[in-house]
């Protein structure tokens, strides 16, 4: 299979043909300065024949080499990378006409990018007006991220009105290379916090807990957060109003200098180029060590505040052309880390070198808790997989079982040793009532639930007992009681606070188990395998039928041979989608992207 896949930005083309498989290139292009001066390239040296008549016939010039070079080469898709899915996209999608207009309706967030994109969305679909198209979103695998880090202390209303919110970019490279990592170390990613660093001209880092993205540093457009080649990041939000009252700068003006002439380039004025920075910083030039050191101190920043975010870290990625090749930023990013249980081997990071047979290398200590990798991203061969695993799901028949849908109320699970202390030595739980999860059940005995704020009474316990605390609450509990508990998945108690328990023959402090229960469906590895999907992965439903749905993302799948078929949400979620006694759900084929299978589920009455 071939797709190919483009990459069309304000004055640049970039273009490959890619077996989605092993990453191979058939040929690819690389075509730039198309609005004055253009020069376009193929990989095989081939140059295309281009007059300075502006953009969009560069652009049609330049597909029109591509279309002669495939031959007789038959391409299964076209896929485009967009930089701004907004709201809109949460997943790579089929281009239609619609989506094309949502590309569209997208441009007001990223105007300089969104646009381009979708001029080249429509000439590339009339060159090739036989094969399906795909869009593929910078965006999109930030769309997990919980609404804490999404949103800006800004005005509700106006934050609604004009879709200001914290969206994230690099979203492909950090999928990307964050599997990668995860393949290089033998894990599963749902086990691991890997905080993934894209340090190219653009330069972001993701908290990447359990395979989602949970916090990145760019934020509604690609200028916050890391200092890159041009771009600021994080500046006081005020200083663009003191530029202008003191400067007397346009707001044009402003928006040109911070993501133009700001960053490694405004700092160093040598150019945004981090060899000639490094190198001009060893002859001694002080505004190029300076340049440097705001460079990798904002990173070591982040990276410590990710860790913070996750409860810790198990892998941290170096990728881009910094992260990739350049040791120095390496070493200074990830010197000093040993807090955090990571220790650089410092002869592996000076030898590194990655190349396409070693796509990924290691340079931590053999005893370093945390592993530091380098990984050799490829924004271009995640597209092609997306494109690819969108055609092979295009064929598949929906043909699957009704899923009973549960309300969950808080309850509290319990070690012999808790029990011990709450209900007197030896205590033995009395079944109340059996639940639809063999051998589970409601026990007859409570207990209560004292947080900093309040306290609640009669939390049911669930048998039989465990090996771990773990009391699961709602939001409403959680603030009620006045504890912030992250969302998991039953048994991942680690890095979660505490409470006080009471019973009738005691109490207890637990040092950690409370937790949001993360809404989950249960089934067997027999329902897993009709599904199509398998432990851990993560789905998205949709309840409520055609005209008033509510989508629920991020519902974890839980297969093991003593689950009945079900899905478990808690009481907010259930009053807010009006759930019923009886109520069904079933399962509807979309576009998935790897193990996140983000697929619909719809419940129906
Ligand atoms: P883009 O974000 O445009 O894809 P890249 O990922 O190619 O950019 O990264 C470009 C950056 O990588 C430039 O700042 C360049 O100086 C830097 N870079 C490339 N090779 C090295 C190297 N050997 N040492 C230091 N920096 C490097």
């Amino acid at each position: 299979m071939h797709i190919l896949v483009l990459n069309v930005g304000s004055s640049s083309l970039k273009a490959a043909i890619i077996d989605p498989l092993n990453g191979q290139r058939m040929i690819s292009l690389t075509a730039e300065r198309l609005l004055d001066d253009p020069v376009a390239e193929f990989s095989d040296g081939s140059q295309v024949e281009l007059k300075r008549t502006g953009h969009e016939n560069a652009l049609k010039s330049c597909l029109l080499a591509l279309k002669d070079k495939l031959g007789d080469t038959e391409i299964s898709g076209v896929g485009h990378r967009v930089v701004h899915g907004g709201e809109a996209f949460d997943r790579p999608v089929l281009l239609t006409d619609k989506v094309a207009m949502l590309i569209g309706e997208q441009s007001r967030l990223a105007p300089l990018h969104n646009p381009v994109n979708l001029r080249g969305i429509e000439i590339a679909r009339e060159l090739f007006p036989d094969h399906n198209h795909y869009a593929v979103f910078d965006t999109a695998f930030h769309q997990s991220m919980p609404r804490r880090a999404k949103t800006y202390a800004l005005p509700k209303e106006l934050m609604d009105k004009y879709g200001i919110r914290r969206y994230g970019f690099h979203g492909m490279s950090h999928q990307y290379v964050s599997r990668k990592a995860a393949e290089y170390l033998k894990d599963d990613l749902r086990n691991l916090r890997v905080i993934s660093c894209h340090l190219g001209n653009g330069c972001s880092v993701a908290a990447i807990e359990f395979g989602r993205s949970v916090e990145t540093s760019m934020g509604m457009t690609p200028l916050e957060g890391l200092v890159m080649g041009t771009r600021s990041g994080d500046l006081d939000p005020g200083i663009p109003t003191y530029l202008h009252d003191q400067a007397g700068l346009s707001l044009e003006e402003i928006d040109h200098l911070l993501n133009r002439q700001s960053g490694l380039a405004g700092l160093s004025g040598v150019g945004n180029d981090l060899r000639t920075i490094l190198e001009a910083a060893s002859n001694g030039n002080a505004d190029c060590q300076l340049a440097v050191q705001v460079f990798t101190h904002r990173l070591r920043k982040y990276i410590g505040a990710y860790a913070a975010i996750m409860g810790g870290v198990d892998a941290i990625v170096f990728t881009g052309g910094i992260g990739e090749n350049s040791k120095v930023i390496r070493h200074r990013a990830a010197q000093r880390l040993n807090f955090l249980g990571a220790i650089i081997n410092e002869d592996a990071n000076s030898i590194l070198q990655l190349s396409e047979d070693q796509p990924v290398a290691e340079f931590s200590m053999r005893h370093s808790r945390v592993r530091l990798l380098a990984v050799k991203t490829d924004e271009q061969l995640a597209i092609a997989r997306d494109c690819s695993k969108m055609i092979a799901k295009a064929d598949e028949v929906n043909q699957l079982p009704q899923i009973p849908v549960a309300i969950s109320a808080r309850h509290i699970h319990l070690t012999r040793e808790t029990l011990d202390t709450l209900y007197g030595e030896g205590h033995e739980l009395k079944v109340r009532k059996w639940l639809s999860q063999p051998g589970q059940f409601a026990a007859e005995e409570t207990v209560t639930v004292v947080g900093p704020r309040n306290q609640i009474e009669r939390v049911r316990i669930l048998g039989p007992l465990r090996s771990k605390d773990q009391v699961e609450i709602s939001r409403t509990d959680e603030f009620f009681l006045g504890i912030d508990a992250p969302v998991r998945e039953s048994g991942k108690v680690e890095n979660t606070p505490g409470c006080k328990l009471i019973g009738p023959a005691g109490s207890v402090d637990i040092e950690d188990g409370v937790i949001c229960a993360w809404r989950h469906i249960h089934m067997t590895p027999e329902d897993a395998l009709r599904f199509g999907v398998q432990d851990r992965d993560v789905v998205e439903v949709s309840v409520g039928g055609a005209e008033r749905s509510l989508t629920f993302g991020n519902v974890l799948i839980r297969v093991s041979e003593k689950y009945a078929l079900e899905m478990h949400i808690d009481t907010d979620e259930g009053n807010a989608a009006e759930i019923q006694p009886g109520d069904t759900g079933v399962l509807m084929n979309t576009g998935s992207t790897g193990h996140l299978v983000k697929r619909k589920l719809s419940v129906v009455r």
